[in-house]
């Protein structure tokens, strides 16, 4: 049986490798991104610089977990980019990272909120942490279920950090803007003590729905 591998779903993995390596948001060893696209799984290979990879090593999936295309194999953590669309419907793509300012606090399992900065609060609202899990193991995304439903940016605990979207482009931009606000939080807190919003400005910006 012939398969149908888009290209254009290999350059949307592509495109948003090349950005996330150009601002330093994924590396060679750390985090992958995947697309879903008409029944196929197209995912960034292992153990690859983002900046170098082309278009003829992004690895294809079929729905039975075998390799249909790519000179190079997907890291472990292609079982949880698989779970991740089974769990929400509308997901399109995913993407893992473990940029420093997420991860520190992944790391020290700790919610992140930002109620002094409404484009946080209008983006993601809060980020949660989902249990730890072995890396490459089933415990890794068993946490992130309950989570997904209502968020687009879960952290991993001891981990790193993830976001769900539409495109390869959207999922790797909330990431971005995640990491932002939890650098700027971080800046914030040594200049001094961030002024939350009102409680009903909060709940105002917090009640409009980001659509996936
Ligand atoms: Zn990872």
């Amino acid at each position: 049986m012939s398969v149908n591998i888009s290209q254009e779903a290999i350059n949307d993995v592509l495109e948003a490798a090349h950005m996330m390596d150009r601002k330093g948001l994924m590396s060679t060893f750390e985090g992958n991104i995947s697309v879903k696209r008409d029944g196929l799984l197209y995912i960034t290979p292992t153990q690859t610089s983002k900046g170098s990879l082309t278009a003829a090593m992004i690895a294809v999936y079929d729905e039975s977990g075998g390799q249909v295309a790519g000179e190079l194999k997907a890291s472990s953590e292609l079982s949880m980019h698989t779970a991740l669309y089974r769990m929400r419907e509308g997901i399109g793509a995913v993407a893992h990272a473990h940029p420093p300012y997420l991860t520190a606090h992944a790391i020290c399992h700790k919610t992140f909120t930002a109620n002094c900065y409404p484009e946080f609060l209008a983006l993601f609202s809060e980020i949660p942490v989902a249990p730890y899990g072995s890396p490459g193991s089933r415990d890794i995304y068993a946490g992130i279920e309950p989570l997904i439903q209502d968020h687009y940016v879960i952290l991993l605990a001891n981990h790193g950090a993830l976001a769900v979207g539409s495109t390869a482009a959207k999922a790797c931009a909330r990431l971005e803007a995640a990491e932002a606000s939890a650098a700027i939080l971080d800046l914030a807190n040594r200049v001094g003590s961030p002024v939350p919003l009102k409680e009903a400005e909060i709940a105002r910006i917090r009640s409009v729905k980001q659509p996936i």
